[in-house]
């Protein structure tokens, strides 16, 4: 279906990152997958390219593009032409700007410049071994000592968790108050910082996922993002955002196993005629396709609500519930129509099922965007329930 969202500089820019992750990425996503991890150079390589925190001012090294869109073309082409696991989104747009909204000017001219290049890799960090839907229960904390706050505690599950140079990291500042909690940056050279092993995961192979750990970190006043009491307010208000990349990433997923799908069943033959002659086949396609078209014109329209920052928490939450659960059915769906080779780890649509299967865990899981949507209707258990 012909997009109507996106017009000639963004198709330039398109066609520009298609060429960039056909050359400098997707040679090496085999490599990666087997080791766990992508190159930290990988970040590097799109810093010259200009495609990191693209939002960020000039006087930082920026371009100053706030429009949305121009991110969502780079996650539809590192999916199709690279890999999910390459979250390069996750550093540029939905760690970044907690820096670039937040942080004081000391931090932003440091880091930023880094950021835009490459050379410093963010992950955020706000799941703990004990809290994860619940973040009001996190129980890492930070005391003030002078200007200084003294952070200590672990938190668990964490993109970019080895590869990683600096991390928005969430913290009990009150302790008696569940929503007391403030947002600092740690940097991975303080001292009392430390990670553990990169996890082992079903899916997302390229991408490391770790531990962190927090003893008595120092982190400098210039380091704490807004208000340190009312972190969980930024937090809730970047989570929209958050599910929006997230909704985007599914779709632009979905749409590639859709894609190979199709090939493959053009080209294998069952009963004397290709797969794609059957007529569940070419009904399974066509629901696929429909339910496609309409996620994406969905999300589409949630994008250009976002650019004129009109995105409301259940939208996005709308957006990210529709289309992790759509990707998982279609990957499902195409696993089937390959057949035995859907199995088989030399298809890409074998380790594609895997990698979707945390789409409705992660950013926010199901039952949790149900909740809230259910809350934006009336329907809140709290209130409901007296
Ligand atoms: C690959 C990967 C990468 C991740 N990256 C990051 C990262 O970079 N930073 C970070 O901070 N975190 C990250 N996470 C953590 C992720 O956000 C959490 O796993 C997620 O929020 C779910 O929390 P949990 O695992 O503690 O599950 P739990 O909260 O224990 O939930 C378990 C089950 O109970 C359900 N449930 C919980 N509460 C309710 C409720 N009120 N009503 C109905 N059902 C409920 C959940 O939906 C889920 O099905 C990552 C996780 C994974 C797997």
């Amino acid at each position: 279906m012909k997009r109507l969202i996106f017009d000639e500089d963004h198709e330039m820019f398109r066609d520009g990152v298609r060429r960039f992750m056909q050359s400098e990425i997707e040679p090496h996503i085999e490599k990666w997958r087997d080791e766990g991890c992508c190159d930290p150079l990988a970040f590097q390589k799109a810093g010259e390219q200009g495609l990191l925190c693209m939002w960020a001012d000039e006087k930082y090294g920026g371009l100053g593009i706030e429009d949305f869109r121009f991110e969502q073309v780079l996650i539809e082409e590192t999916i199709r032409h690279g890999d999910i696991s390459l979250f390069l989104s996750l550093h540029s747009r939905l760690v970044g700007p907690y820096i670039g909204r937040l942080g004081s000017e000391e931090l932003k001219s440091r880091l930023l410049p880094k950021c835009i290049s490459g050379e410093s890799i963010l992950g955020i960090a706000m799941t703990e071994p004990n809290a994860g839907s619940d973040l009001a229960g996190i129980k890492s904390k930070a005391s003030r000592d002078g200007d200084d706050w003294i952070l200590n505690g672990s938190k668990t599950y964490i993109s970019n968790g080895i590869n990683g140079t600096a991390f928005v990291v969430a913290a009990r500042t009150v302790p008696d108050k569940p929503h007391g909690i403030g947002l600092f940056v740690v940097e991975s050279d303080m001292e009392g910082f430390s990670r553990g092993r990169n996890l082992k995961k079903m899916g997302l192979k390229a991408q490391d996922t770790a531990e962190l750990f927090f003893e008595n970190v120092r982190v400098p006043a210039e380091n704490v993002l807004g208000d340190p009491e009312k972190g969980f307010y930024s937090l809730m208000h970047h989570l929209a955002e958050e599910r929006l990349i997230s909704a985007c990433q599914e779709v632009a997923h979905a749409q590639v196993a859709f894609d190979i799908t199709m090939e493959y069943i053009l080209e294998r033959k069952a009963f004397g005629k290709p797969i794609g002659a059957f007529q569940n086949s070419r009904f399974k396609m066509a629901e696929m396709r429909t339910s496609l078209d309409i996620l994406q014109t969905f999300i589409d329209q949630c994008v250009l609500l976002h650019n004129q920052g009109e995105l409301s928490a259940e939208l996005a939450a709308e957006a990210k519930l529709n289309a992790s659960e759509l990707e998982s059915t279609v990957m499902d769906n195409c696993v089937q129509l390959h057949g035995g080779s859907g199995y088989m780890s030399e298809y890409r649509i074998s380790h594609m099922f895997t990698d979707a299967r945390v789409s409705r865990i992660y950013a926010g899981s199901s039952e949790i965007m149900k909740e809230i949507i259910a809350r934006s209707i009336g329907l809140d258990e709290r209130k409901l329930s007296g």
